[in-house]
Order: C-alpha cells, then sequence, then structure tokens
C-alpha cells in the first residue's frame, strides 16, 4: 500500500518553512496531501481559495504532492484520503504542547493514524504566517522568507495602489 501523508494547516500564507518541510516529507511518504483548513477561529488574510492556488504554484515541482482544502474534522479528512499519517511541523518548544495535545486526541480517535513531527530546519525556526504578515504590512523585504508568487500578493494585498 503506497503511504499517503496529510500535511494540514493554515498556510496563511505559505512560507519557506513550511516548503521545506513539504518537501522533505516529499522524501519520505509516496505522496503528500498539503491540505488548508477552512473553518478556523481567526480571520484568514487570504480566502481559503488564495491559499490552494499559492500553495500549488509554490510545490509545483514537487510531484508527488497535491493541495487541496478541508472541512471538519482532520480524522475523517484522512480516511476520505486514503491516508495513513498526518505531517507537521515543530519550531520550538513553544508549539510542543499544543501539537502533542492534537496528536493524542487524534491517536484517540483512530489509533491507526500516525503524527510524524519533523524538526524545522534550523534556518526557519523562527518563521510563521503571522510574523510574515506583521512585518509585510510596512513593506519588509520577505524575499528570503517565502515563495516568490507569495511575496507578490502580500504585495498586492498590503501595497495595491487604489
Ligand atoms: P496551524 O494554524 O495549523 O498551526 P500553520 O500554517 O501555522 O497552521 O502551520 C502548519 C504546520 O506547519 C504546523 O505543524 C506548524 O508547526 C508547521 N510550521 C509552520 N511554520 C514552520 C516553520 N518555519 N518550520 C517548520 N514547521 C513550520
Amino acid at each position: 500500500m503506497p503511504s499517503v501523508a496529510v500535511y494540514p494547516g493554515s498556510f496563511d500564507p505559505v512560507t519557506n518553512g513550511h516548503l521545506d518541510i513539504i518537501e522533505r516529507s516529499a522524501r519520505v511518504f509516496d505522496k503528500v496531501v498539503v491540505a488548508v483548513l477552512h473553518n478556523r477561529n481567526k480571520v484568514p488574510l487570504f480566502s481559503v481559495e488564495e491559499r490552494v492556488q499559492l500553495l500549488s504554484e509554490s510545490i509545483a515541482h514537487i510531484p508527488n504532492t497535491e493541495v487541496d482544502a478541508f472541512n471538519g474534522l482532520l480524522i475523517d479528512y484522512i480516511k476520505e484520503k486514503n491516508a495513513n499519517t498526518i505531517v507537521r511541523g515543530l519550531r520550538a518548544v513553544s508549539d510542543f504542547e499544543y501539537e502533542m495535545q492534537a496528536a493524542s486526541i487524534n491517536r484517540k480517535l483512530d489509533p491507526s493514524i500516525e503524527t510524524f513531527f519533523m524538526m524545522t530546519n534550523n534556518q526557519y525556526s523562527y518563521l510563521s504566517s503571522s510574523i510574515i504578515k506583521e512585518v509585510a504590512k510596512y513593506e519588509a523585504d520577505v524575499k528570503d522568507l517565502v515563495p516568490p508568487v507569495v511575496e507578490k500578493a502580500l504585495m498586492n494585498k498590503f501595497h495595491a495602489p487604489s
């Protein structure tokens, strides 16, 4: 049976830290589905459609990946995709508590599905979508931190001439 992993997240927007996790997990699993979560309490900067589009363009060079969006319970979505693994990235100790809780509840809901953690590449350990949005607002240079399509999309969101 091919190994199919789902990498879920908000990806609002995708950063080079996410890309690094996607590239590395695509070397481990036969297929990686990058799944944009609808339905968050936070108000997103980019719509789900925009986030899916930015991800699709950013990972077009990695053949065994797919981008999708989902609603509802992650475990149900995993089964729908015939996947058996959840991929999550860990940056700092601060990520650990939430991730441990999420992995535990998911294991309780379905013990056959494993959560696979990947440590961030050191150069991206400080990188988050929120920090990118914060600095892009003030026209800071985010070129080395996000894919070029995201840099352009951020410019359009914050600095498009009216
Ligand atoms: P969520 O809102 O689900 O945390 P994010 O889009 O912020 O969604 O992150 C999705 C996943 O990617 C999470 O597992 C997060 O820890 C991981 N991640 C985010 N940024 C980085 C990074 N710079 N390096 C490694 N993993 C990261």
